[in-house]
């Protein structure tokens, strides 16, 4: 049969997803042959559409999934979506314009779950139009029953443990969100504001102390100076009347307060930041909360009563400047810790909040990073170093409505916390109640209307996706993620692997970059958005996917139209090249020659080679290198070279050397579009089942055999003779280019006699194809 003239990557693409599905060729069975290979696969946030930065990562994972099953694994891939969180909440909100705050929780839940019943599908479909290999047949959600039952018990368990705890203390919070944030969620943030140099009073004497906040001095419960400094030894034991508010906290010291800075005496207020807590706890100072959950100004403040922290900085300055009670003023650049979903300043508030247990942990926490292996290896480095520079326990309440609720009550009489039975998980401790009474006897139980964090949940995705004890064992074989939630979803589900199996989660992780836009990070508000559905549409999947595989793991890389032409340019070679092939083996009955020519024996030779370097960057998790070689292998040994000097003996008629060529050919060509199937799985689809497939008997190119190398083949000599041969066929070429005429002038080719007699066995190949008159030997000499 011979291959169309042209290839559609618009019909091929849609038709191979189709047959995928509709063949089962992703489905995973535990009864299926091959040595298990799981991939914790990262759920994306249902939201509107997939993003470049998915398109890049997620084809690097599905690189290494479609390798692992022609490797001869049973590859578990599992496709899941991330929708207990936030995002959700608002997308629901949105969508079906409800208030989730105005609804009974467990009906709200109702709502989303059927809601992302109806949007789902086409959600998912993004990721099956760019070829992703995972078993889409069971899909399951951050908020479906299943999820929520794994969560709870998760809580259970660490419960038992003692690995959680509650707590009232100073945490985080963010005013926008109206509740408790980790360390994890805090973003860094470069911001302008003034450094105010405000006068306070010691026995009616000027003392200056320099502050971002003003709006806090309704809060100021102490002022501090170092012991050792010199300059403020007098005030230390007195008292100072804080402006405005005109009430008088006592004058302390610390080793902690920075000399160099201001004037060297700090005011701490309750909280500015952790410093404040630090003294607040260790100097017992009494509590004056000055800024409410909701981010207004409270009782505390006084006049400035219900404006917002903003509004108030301003209105205390100019008050300042009235009373006289302003020095300086001075514009300064600092870096703020800001909220990662919302952008809103921290506050520090002393609420009640959950905690699972870190601290006391960090150690074996960093060990058991170092037993999984990080691809690339530098990686390991950032999740030590956000392990070791951990400071809080793991907060895992939120004041949110939307979430996994934890499974637990407070007893009314007694306080004791209530938790849920296993066998009776998901529960809503809001509409459910306790089967039992509490060991005080009491039934009367206060339902806690918290929800937990939501990587409280995705930390167990290998638990949902091993069925927590039923499926597959931990660890999995591989946690494919992008680098920013390192500190997130990789250190947390190390975290719950290692509390409840003492194990790690996976064997490998492979961290992905990011996408930018000549060097910048792609946002809305810059608008420099690149669609991958457009790139989708005008190149197709296999050209998008060519370009990710062109980055390595873990780098940042520039989002490059040219990269997806040169993919493009790819495809119509390999159609063409196969196209080519496949006609001149129309009569190639598989049949092994009893002797093969030399550069046939050359070109599996090099082949060989490839195959072993392919082999080896795959296992390596190095997919670019891959590329880089099957690209450079196909383009220049393979299309400009080999196919150009067999022609003549498969257009020929020695049966014997032209079965020789056949014979290679076809051996290379099969592998070629092997080792490019995972990178571009349509169009080696698509020429697999025009021809390969009756051949070879395998119903995809996906679940044929990886080519082997073999060490058999390594044949030095004949890879120098071949070698020989290409490089004299390229000094004649070079020969016609510099003398303008076209490649298939004849000429006079004199070759020196030693190479000569090498390349005996191959004279009559290179005659052809440099198209030469006749060899000779003598001294090397080409001429018209
Ligand atoms: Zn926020
Ligand atoms: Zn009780």
């Amino acid at each position: 049969m011979n291959l169309p003239k042209d290839y559609n990557f618009k019909e091929s693409e849609k038709k191979w997803q189709k047959y995928w599905e509709k063949e089962k060729i992703f489905s995973y069975s535990h009864k299926a042959k091959g040595k298990l290979y799981s991939i914790d696969t990262p759920p994306p946030t249902v939201s509107g559409k997939m993003h470049i930065g998915h398109a890049f990562s997620y084809s690097h994972e599905d690189f290494i999934s479609r390798y692992k099953r022609m490797k001869g694994c049973n590859v578990w891939y599992p496709f899941g979506t991330d929708d207990n969180g936030l995002p959700t909440e608002r997308l629901i909100e949105k969508i079906k314009n409800v208030k989730a705050r105005e609804m009974r929780r467990d009906d709200f839940v109702k709502l989303c779950l059927q809601t992302l019943k109806e949007i789902r599908p086409s959600f998912i479909n993004d990721w099956i139009k760019l070829g992703m290999s995972c078993d889409f047949t069971s899909v399951y959600s951050t908020i479906d029953d299943y999820s929520r039952k794994i969560s709870q018990k998760s809580f259970l368990d660490l419960s038992k443990k003692n690995l959680v705890y509650q707590e009232e203390t100073p945490v985080s919070w963010c005013t926008t969100c109206n509740t408790a944030i980790a360390q994890a969620e805090f973003e860094d943030r470069q911001l302008t504001s003034h450094f105010n140099d405000v006068v306070f009073k010691v026995d009616n004497k000027d003392i200056i102390i320099s502050t971002t906040r003003p709006e806090l001095l309704p809060a100021c419960v102490a002022v501090f100076v170092n012991p050792n400094d010199k300059r403020h030894k007098n005030l230390v034991g007195k008292k100072a009347k804080v402006p405005l508010f005109n009430y008088y906290v006592p004058i302390l010291t610390d080793e902690k307060v920075d000399m160099e800075k201001g004037t060297g005496i700090v005011m701490c207020c309750t909280f500015g930041d952790f410093v404040d807590v630090e003294w607040w706890r260790r100097y017992k100072l009494p509590l004056k909360v000055a800024v409410t959950k909701h981010g207004l100004m409270s009782e505390e403040a006084q006049n400035y009563k219900e404006l917002t922290i903003k509004k108030a900085r301003h209105q205390i300055i100019e008050d300042l400047e009235k009373e006289n009670l302003l020095k300086e003023k001075k514009q300064i650049t600092h870096v703020v810790n800001v909220h990662d979903k919302c952008g809103t300043e921290l506050e520090i508030l002393k609420t009640k909040q959950w905690y699972i247990k870190i601290l006391e942990n960090k150690k074996k926490l960093i060990e058991q990073g170092k037993k999984t292996k990080w691809h690339p290896e530098f990686m390991l480095k950032r999740y030590i170093n956000w392990v070791e520079n951990l400071q809080w326990d793991w907060c895992i309440s939120r004041q949110r409505f939307f979430g996994v609720p934890f499974p637990i009550w407070y007893c009314k009489k007694c306080s004791e916390v209530k938790l849920a039975e296993e066998k009776d998980l998901p529960v809503d401790p809001l509409y459910n109640k306790p089967k039992t009474k509490c060991k005080c006897g009491s039934s009367e139980f206060i339902p806690e209307s918290d929800v937990m964090d939501t990587w409280a949940t995705s930390s167990c995705t290998p638990q949902i996706v091993l069925d927590w004890d039923k499926k597959g064992k931990l660890p999995m074989s591989l946690r494919p993620q992008a680098h920013d939630i390192i500190r997130t979803w990789a250190f947390y589900t190390i975290v719950k692997s290692f509390y409840h199996f003492n194990k790690i989660p996976w064997n490998d992780i492979m961290i992905s970059g990011f996408v930018t836009l000549e060097g910048q990070k792609m946002s809305k508000s810059k608008g420099n958005i690149v669609d991958p559905s457009v790139i989708l549409e005008n190149y197709g999947a296999d050209a998008l996917r060519f370009w990710s595989a062109s980055a390595k793991l873990g780098e940042n890389t520039d989002y490059m139209e040219k990269e997806v032409v040169a993919g493009q340019r790819t495809i119509i070679k390999l159609w063409n090249a196969s196209k080519f092939s496949i006609m001149n083996l129309k009569d190639y009955t598989s049949k092994k020659p009893k002797k093969l020519e030399l550069i046939d024996k050359w070109i599996l030779i090099k082949l060989n080679k490839v195959v072993k370097e392919s082999t080896e960057y795959f296992e390596s998790y190095d997919y670019s290198k891959n590329k880089m070689e099957v690209e450079k292998f196909f383009w220049n040994t393979f299309c400009d070279n080999y196919l150009e000097i067999i022609k003549f003996r498969l257009y020929g008629t020695n049966k014997e050397k032209k079965l020789s060529a056949q014979y290679s050919l076809y051996n290379a060509l099969i592998s070629i579009l092997k080792m490019f199937a995972p990178i571009m799985p349509h169009i080696t689809e698509e020429i697999w089942q025009l021809y390969f497939k009756e051949k070879e008997k395998t119903k995809s190119i996906h679940i044929s055999n990886w080519p082997e190398y073999s060490k058999k083949l390594e044949d030095k000599k004949a890879e120098e003779i071949g070698d020989k041969f290409i490089e004299i066929l390229g000094k004649v070429r070079q020969f016609k280019a510099s003398n303008k005429v076209s490649l298939k002038t004849e000429i006079n080719l004199t070759l020196d006699k030693k190479d000569y007699s090498l390349l005996k066995d191959a004279l009559e190949d290179l005659k052809a194809v440099v198209n030469a008159r006749e060899i000779k030997q003598g001294t090397f000499s080409i001429s018209l």
